[in-house]
Order: C-alpha cells, then structure tokens, then sequence
C-alpha cells in the first residue's frame, strides 16, 4: 500500500494553497481533500468547493456529522431524570416536568449537524465553551482518517497552518510524526498571508469571494464574530436569511435547554452582562440574535470599543482556526 494524502480543506485561502502545494507535487490519485460540514456554512463556500473540484478536477470527500445516537441518548436521559439536588449555583438538578415536556417536543434529529449539536447541549458554543470545534470538526475527521489507517498504510495529513498566525503556532513544525505510520506535514508554516493570496494567483485558482466582503472565512455567523464581521454579514444578500436562521435555532435550542433559554452569542459579554450578573431577563434579552444584530450596527453607550477593540492576542487566540485546517 501506498502513501495516502489528506487535506483538511475548509474553503479558506490556507487549506486551498495547501492543496495546491500537494496537487503540484504528488500525484492526484495520492490526495484527498476533506471538507467537513457544519451546517452553519456560508453559503458561498459550498459553491467555492464546487469551483475547487471542477477547476482542479479532483473530488473533494465532504463529511457531515452525526448526532442522532446522541440525541436519542439524551432524550431518554430527560425523559428518564429524576435526580435530586442543586448544582452550584443552587438551581435544581432535575428537568421540570414543562421543561422536560417541551424538551422532548423538539429534540428531534434535524439534518443540521450545527443545531443538532446546540439542541444536544442546549446552549450555543461561546468562546467560554467552544465545543463546535471539537464536535463539528475535530472529531469528524479524527474519526475519519482512524478508519483508513491500516497496517502497512503510511498516511500525511497536511495542515494548512503558517507560523505568523498566532503565538501558538510560531513553534509549529514543518513534519511531525504522529503515531505508527502517520505524519503531520505543513508546507505553510514559514507563509505569510501575503504569500498564500499570489500564490493562488500565480496557480489560477481565485479565493473564496468571502475574503472579499467578511474577510475570512468560517461559520455563518461564527461564535467569534466581532461587531465588523457582523455588520458586514449582516449587510450580505443572504443576510436577512442567516438572521432568520439564527432566530429560529434561538427558539429551537431554548426549546431543550433546561433554563428554557438560550441565544447564539450568549458569550459576548455585553456591557459586562454575564448570566447570573444582571437578571436572567435582561441577559436573554440582550444576547439574543436581534439584540445582537442592533448592538452591532448602531452605536450604543455599551459598545464603545467592545468587540472592535477585541485585542489583537486574543483575537489570534480564539479565532476558530482549527489546526486541521477546516475552518480559517
Ligand atoms: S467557525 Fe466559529 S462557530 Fe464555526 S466551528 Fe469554528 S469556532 Fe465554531
């Protein structure tokens, strides 16, 4: 057996150079390209992929998470909850019987592997807990190359990762050897950004549009979004359609939430607005999609130099650029 090629592709400008560095040097029967599915894509990244195949005529393998198992686990654990006590911040540790009820009603496999996993934990990520990565990438993929790997099956995974990205990438290592008869290889890591767009230049192949008008490329919206990348979502032609989305997985995720609440960026802050610091109410209230939406375009006592004034080490540090590069 061969060595087998994979690439984390995620529709950002670094997993496309990756592969482009990959195409140029390897045979095309030696590479796949993976792209793993959200659910909460931008919708010009599905077209973006659709460009890559066809223009590099390779076929991209696309992988869509499963929670069903999952979800059917968890709604036998609400059904079934009769626990007794209160957790540490003196709430009761059992469903009620309403919230138990309308759990049930909605915890139903979606198709959306993004609200799928919010309705399981009946909240959104946030940068507090940011289990989207892990559950909507990470694992995937893990899971995915576990299954090829085989006695006598060298595999390479290439990253697309550049040292000049973040302070814990600046030791990254060109070739690292992961366990039996597998590698880490990233040909990007001495790139700057600079490099990466007239490299994709020089090989014909433009970036995805996204660059264009959000500046990066990721989830629609992304946890990590600040007030700029909102306004300019927001401000997109299917920004009205990502509103609604988000408004309507609002109510579906705090349909199985155990507080009956819960918004997609709840982790925001706002004014300092941390649940258990102002009433429940008030928190909801500002954190939800609409509040949000208003916070982010109009200027308010509360968001002078919030968000936009994110510092720079933390922007680097949270900003979901997994190292698989599937999302940048
Ligand atoms: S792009 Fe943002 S929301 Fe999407 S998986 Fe990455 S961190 Fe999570």
């Amino acid at each position: 057996m061969g060595t087998h090629h994979i690439i984390g592709l995620s529709g950002g400008k670094d997993s496309t150079a990756t592969l482009l560095v990959a195409l140029a040097r390897l045979p095309k029967t030696s590479i796949q390209p993976v792209f793993v599915d959200t659910g909460n894509e931008q919708r010009q990244t599905y077209v973006y992929l659709d460009y890559l195949e066809s223009h590099l005529d390779i076929p991209i393998t696309r992988l869509t998470p499963d929670f069903s198992q999952q979800i059917a686990e968890k709604r036998r654990f609400i059904a079934q909850d009769q626990r007794t006590g209160r957790d540490k911040r003196g709430a009761k540790l059992r469903w009620s019987n309403r919230r138990k009820r309308e759990a049930l009603a909605e915890l139903h496999p979606s198709g959306n592997p993004f609200l799928d996993l919010c309705m399981l934990k009946g909240m959104f990520p946030s940068n507090r807990s940011r289990f989207c990565t892990e559950y909507l990438k990470k694992d995937v993929f893990v899971d995915f190359v576990d299954d090829l790997t085989h006695p006598g099956q060298q595999i390479i995974v290439w990253q697309g990762i550049r040292r000049e990205e973040s302070e814990k990438r600046k030791n990254a290592r060109l070739f690292e050897r992961v366990g039996p008869g597998f590698y880490y290889f990233r040909p990007l890591i001495h790139w700057t950004t600079a490099d990466v767009f007239r490299f994709l230049d020089e090989k014909g192949v433009h970036p995805n549009p996204l660059y264009a008008g959000l500046g990066r490329v990721g989830c629609a919206p992304c946890v990590y979004a600040n007030k700029k990348d909102l306004r300019a979502l927001f401000a997109l032609e299917d920004g009205p359609a990502i509103l609604n989305r988000i408004r309507e997985w609002e109510t579906r995720v705090s349909a199985c939430s155990k507080t009956g609440r819960a918004a997609f960026f709840h982790g925001k802050e706002l004014a300092g607005a941390r649940l258990g610091e102002v009433h429940p109410l008030v928190f909801w209230d500002r954190h939800r999609i609409d509040a949000i939406k208003h916070w982010a375009e109009k200027p308010t006592r509360f968001n002078a130099g919030d968000w936009d004034g994110f510092e720079p080490a933390l922007q680097a540090a949270s900003a979901c650029s997994s190292e698989w590069g599937l999302c940048e």
